[in-house]
C-alpha cells in the first residue's frame, strides 16, 4: 500500500482527499493533516469578520467528508516537509512518512515589510482571525459608548484588492449592527479603504472596475486611492498621498493588501517566491516529482500572459481534481497522466454585501443582483463537490439570501 500524505484541508487539500478516496481504495492509505478538525470556506471570511454570517455557516466537520476505511485524519500543525527523508515534520508529534505528499497549506497575510502592519493591524486569513475582527469591532463600539472618542467608530481596510472590496461591502452591511452597539446613527460609523493604486481591480475592464468602485461608494464607504501606506502605528495608519504624509486614526485597522503562500514552503527549502513554487505541468515540485503543490502555495503559469494565474479557490479545486487523478494513475500504472493540467475559469465575481456584486463570466460582464447570484452559485459548486448535497442543505445554501 502506498502512503499519501495530504497537508491542509482547505479547498485544494480536502478536494484532493475527497476524489482520491474513491480512486485509490485498497491501493493506498491517505493521511490528511490540518490544524483544525473542520474545513472553512476562506472565500467567505469577510462575512464572518463583519458579522454578516455566523462562522458555522462557512465551516463543516472534516469527519463528514472523510472515509475512515481509506483516510486517517491527524490534527496537528505542519512544520516542514523533509524531502530527503520523505517525511513530514509536525509540531509536538512524530513525523509522518510518505511515498507521495500533497502540500496544500494555503495562504498567510503579506505585509510587504510595511512597518507596524504585523503588530497593529488585524489579519483575516482564517476563522479565528475573522471572529477576532468581529469581536474587536463590537468591543470598539462599546468603548465609544463609554468614551465618546470617535476613533472607535472608524474602521480602516488596508488594500482595495478583491478581498478589501468584498470586506468593505460586508462591513457596510454590518454597519447598522455596529451603530446599535455604539448607540449612534449608522452614518456615524465610518468605513475607509486605503489603497496605493489609482486603477483598482486590474483583472476587470476599466468600465467594470469603475462600476465596482461606485457600488462600494454608494454604501457610504470612502475609497482613498493613490494613498501609499507607509506605516501602521497603534490605532493609526500613516500614508503618502500626492507627496504628502497624512494619517487617519481608527481603533479597527484590517490588513488585506495581499497574501503569500504558507511559510512551510520556505521552511521546507523549496525554490519559492512569496511562499509559492512554480509547479510542473503535473503540479509537482520541479525538483521532486513525489511532492505535489496545490492551491495558494503553487504558481501555475498562464501561457497566454506568461504570468501565473491569480491564486483562487477555483483554481485550487481544479488543481485538486487533476492531482487526485494523476496520483491514482501513478499508483495504478506507474506513470503520470498523459495530459497536463489546464485551468478553465468559470468566472471572477466580487460580492459587495449580500445582494450585489460585479464580475466576468466567460466574456460577459455581470453586475448587481445577477452577479451576487452567480458568485453564490460558483461557491456553492465547490461546497457541493466536496461536501455533497447534505452540506449545502445543512448550511441553508438553497436559501441563498439569508
Ligand atoms: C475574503 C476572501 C475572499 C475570497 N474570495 C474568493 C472568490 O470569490 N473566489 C475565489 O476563487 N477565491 C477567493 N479567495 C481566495 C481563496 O480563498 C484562496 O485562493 C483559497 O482558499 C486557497 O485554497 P487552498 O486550499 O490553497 O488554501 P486554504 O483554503 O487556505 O486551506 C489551507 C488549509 O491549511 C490549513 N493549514 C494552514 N497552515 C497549516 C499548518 N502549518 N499546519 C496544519 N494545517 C495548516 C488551514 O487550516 C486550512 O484548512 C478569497 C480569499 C479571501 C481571504
Amino acid at each position: 500500500m502506498k502512503k499519501i500524505v495530504v497537508l491542509g484541508a482547505g479547498y485544494a487539500g480536502l478536494q484532493t482527499v475527497h476524489r482520491l478516496q474513491k480512486l485509490v481504495r485498497g491501493k493506498a492509505q491517505i493521511t490528511l493533516v490540518d490544524k483544525n478538525d473542520y474545513h472553512y470556506e476562506a472565500t467567505e471570511l469577510h462575512e464572518v469578520a463583519s458579522g454578516t454570517q455566523p462562522a458555522l455557516k462557512i465551516t463543516y466537520p472534516l469527519a463528514d467528508v472523510l472515509d475512515p476505511a481509506v483516510t486517517t485524519f491527524v490534527q496537528a500543525e505542519v512544520v516542514k516537509v523533509d524531502q530527503a527523508k520523505k517525511q513530514v515534520e509536525l509540531r509536538d508529534r512524530a513525523a509522518l512518512a510518505y511515498d507521495y505528499c500533497v502540500l496544500a497549506l494555503g495562504f498567510v497575510s503579506e505585509t510587504f515589510g510595511i512597518k507596524g502592519a504585523k503588530e497593529n493591524a488585524l489579519e483575516m486569513t482564517n476563522i479565528k482571525q475573522a471572529l477576532a475582527i468581529y469581536d474587536h469591532i463590537m468591543e470598539a463600539m462599546r468603548k465609544y459608548k463609554k468614551t465618546k472618542d470617535k476613533k472607535y467608530l472608524q474602521l480602516i481596510v488596508c488594500g482595495a484588492g478583491f478581498t478589501g472590496i468584498e470586506l468593505a461591502g460586508a462591513l457596510a452591511e454590518g454597519r447598522a449592527t455596529y451603530a446599535k452597539e455604539a448607540g449612534v446613527a449608522p452614518k456615524e460609523v465610518k468605513i475607509t479603504v486605503i489603497e496605493a493604486a489609482t486603477r483598482l481591480l486590474p483583472m476587470f475592464s476599466e468600465k467594470l472596475a469603475t462600476y465596482g468602485v461606485k457600488l462600494v461608494e454608494s454604501l457610504d464607504v470612502t475609497l482613498l486611492c493613490g494613498a501609499k501606506i507607509m506605516e501602521v502605528a497603534p490605532e493609526k495608519v500613516i500614508y503618502e498621498k500626492d507627496g504628502q504624509n497624512e494619517s487617519l486614526n481608527a481603533a479597527t485597522i484590517i490588513w488585506t493588501t495581499g497574501v503569500s503562500g504558507s511559510p512551510v514552503v520556505n521552511a521546507s527549502n523549496l525554490k519559492e517566491r512569496r511562499g509559492r513554487v512554480v509547479v510542473t505541468k503535473h503540479l509537482t515540485d520541479p525538483d521532486d516529482d513525489e511532492l505535489y503543490l496545490l492551491g495558494d502555495v503553487a504558481a501555475v503559469m498562464d501561457e497566454t500572459t506568461e504570468r501565473p494565474y491569480p491564486t483562487t479557490a477555483q483554481i485550487a479545486t481544479q488543481m485538486a481534481n487533476y492531482a487526485a487523478k494523476d496520483l491514482a494513475e501513478r499508483i495504478n500504472t506507474g506513470h503520470h497522466l498523459a495530459r497536463p493540467f489546464t485551468y478553465h475559469s468559470k468566472g471572477t465575481v466580487a460580492s459587495v454585501g449580500n445582494t450585489h456584486g460585479f464580475g466576468v463570466v466567460g466574456k460577459t460582464e455581470i453586475k448587481g443582483y445577477p452577479a451576487s447570484f452567480v458568485k453564490k452559485m460558483i461557491m456553492n459548486k465547490s461546497l457541493y463537490e466536496i461536501g455533497g448535497v447534505k452540506e449545502l442543505l445543512a448550511k441553508g445554501r438553497f436559501d441563498l439570501y439569508h
